[in-house]
Order: C-alpha cells, then structure tokens, then sequence
C-alpha cells in the first residue's frame, strides 16, 4: 500500500548511458517524472513478480512511452506471467505501441550477459514465484596512462590503442608493454535487489560481496510471524542475510504501510549490520565497487 511518504517498489539504476529499472509499482512514471530519468532512454526493466504493488505501474508506463513517441526498443523481463499481463492490458486498453516491446520470461541463472555487466536472478522465496536481480559489473580495464606512454616513446595514434587493448609493441627496436602503461584490471560493481522475500539461501549467494543489497525489509522483529506467513523478512533477518552474504551497504526497502516511522526498523536491523539505511521515495545512493 502507497502511505503520505512512501510510494509503490521500483528501483531505478543509471548506468553509463542506460536506465536498468527494477520493479514498476503503480506511479512509478510519475517519479520518473521528478527524477527526471526520462522516457527514451536505452533501457531494461525487470519484475520480480506478478502481485500488483510491482507491476501495475507498467500499463501507464508504456502508455506514456507511446504518447511521448518513444523510439528506442524496451526489453521487459519477468517471471511466466508477464507477458500475458502486458498483452492482455494491451489487447483491451491498446496502447498502440509506437516503439518495440521486448517481453522475455525468465527464471533463475543468469538472464542477460552484456558486454559490460551481466543480471542474474535467484528463487526469492516469497507467496508466490518470485525472483531476487543482481546486476553484476564486468571488471573494467586498468587505466591507460598516456604521459607515460609518451615518456616510452609510444606516439599517440594507434599504437596507444593497442597498448590499452592489453597489446604489446615495439618501437624502434624496442618492446613496450602494455602493462607498463595500462594499470591493472579494475572490479565492477554488484548490487543486488531482492525483495518479497524471506531471507533464503539462493539470495544470499547472490549478494556475496555485493556493494549494495537492498533486500525486503517488511517488518520489524515483533512481526516475525507475519513476516513469515506473508513471505517477507524482518529488519533484522535482513541485517543478518547482508552480513552473511558480507555486503558493503544494506539498504531494507518494501516497508509495511504501518510503520509512519520506519526508525525501529532500522535501529533493530544496524545492531547487526552497521551499514544500514531505509529506502525513501527518490533517494539515490551511488554504487562503487569497493576494492
Ligand atoms: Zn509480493
Ligand atoms: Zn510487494
């Protein structure tokens, strides 16, 4: 249920040049809006699963897409469901699409390899079918350093291109290496997003390592009942996944409409694991991959 403060689950990842969108709760576009993220952007959404508050924001979504003339194609992946859930609102609402519309189902594995990252996905263990997305950055090449390169005797054009390539070369006689000039291999970052989950083991090998893992954090401690038989997680079983799973930053998100305050949860959920924070509509941290 949206509250006065909190909206409806969607995460949003800016990467590079591309919007990667985890979830669309209902008045997701409208935050879009304030956040100025934009509607034609190169861009990848990805549903966990099919209850309301995460996909009910997509109908509109497109709908505006269309409206606005987006041109770039759209890929959406989600559990089985998805795709007759899109076609159907677009069968009685009709859209009329002006832009193509990727619908993949996907299940656990990885469901997308890119040249830069790759997004996996685990079994949540939730009510219903429902996956946890981790989106896992390639490591990057070292950096070129091209003073030195010069200092080598390497002139710019393509030979710097080789060097940074991880080729060797040879100048006036002599070998250049190319790790001479490019530093070594940089780590890419993790973030994981798994929410509408109890805390399970497929997750928390997900978010081993991870420098974000914003997971279900429902409830707090004197709900553990609840939590259990709605298939959420308290602050503190949260707190303790992260830890396991040894990620850098924690961030609870999905917290139940009856917490105005959700400060408990996160003094319950930090006696665990220190770095913690609660999700609030439109907050934005940055990602780093720690070393
Ligand atoms: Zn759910
Ligand atoms: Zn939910």
């Amino acid at each position: 249920m949206p509250t006065k403060d909190r909206n409806l689950p969607s995460v949003v990842v800016r990467r590079e040049n591309e919007v990667l969108m985890f979830d669309c709760g209902e008045g997701t576009q409208k935050q879009m809006v304030l956040s100025k993220i934009g509607f034609n952007k190169k861009m990848k959404i990805f549903i966990t699963h099919m209850h309301g508050d995460h996909v009910l924001g997509l109908p509109g979504m497109l709908q505006s897409m269309s409206l606005l003339g987006r041109s770039k194609e759209l890929d959406v992946y989600g559990p089985q469901g998805i795709r007759d859930f899109v076609e159907s609102v677009n069968r009685t609402v009709q859209f009329q699409l002006v832009f193509p519309l990727r619908i993949r189902e996907v299940g656990p594995g990885t469901v997308l390899d890119d040249a830069y990252y790759e997004i996996k996905a685990a079994s949540a263990n939730h009510v219903v079918p429902c996956l946890s997305y981790g989106l896992v950055e390639k490591p990057k090449p070292g950096r070129f350093n091209p003073k030195r390169a010069q200092t080598l005797g390497v002139p710019k054009g393509p030979l710097w291109k080789k060097l940074q390539l991880g080729q060797d070369v040879k100048i006036r006689g002599r070998i250049v290496k190319s790790s001479d000039v490019v530093g070594s291999p940089r780590p890419g970052a993790k973030l994981v997003y798994a929410v509408d989950t109890r805390p399970c083991s497929a997750v928390r090998r997900l978010a081993v390592n991870a420098d974000l893992l914003i997971h279900d954090g429902s409830f707090d401690d004197s709900m553990r009942d609840k939590a259990k038989e709605y298939g959420h997680s308290t602050a503190s079983e949260a707190a303790s996944l992260g830890r396991q799973a040894k990620v850098k930053q924690l961030v609870l998100m999905h917290i139940s409409a009856m917490y105005s305050n959700p400060r408990v949860l996160l003094r319950q959920a930090r006696r665990i694991h220190r770095r913690t924070a609660i999700a609030s509509d439109l907050m934005i941290t940055e990602v780093k991959a720690s070393n």
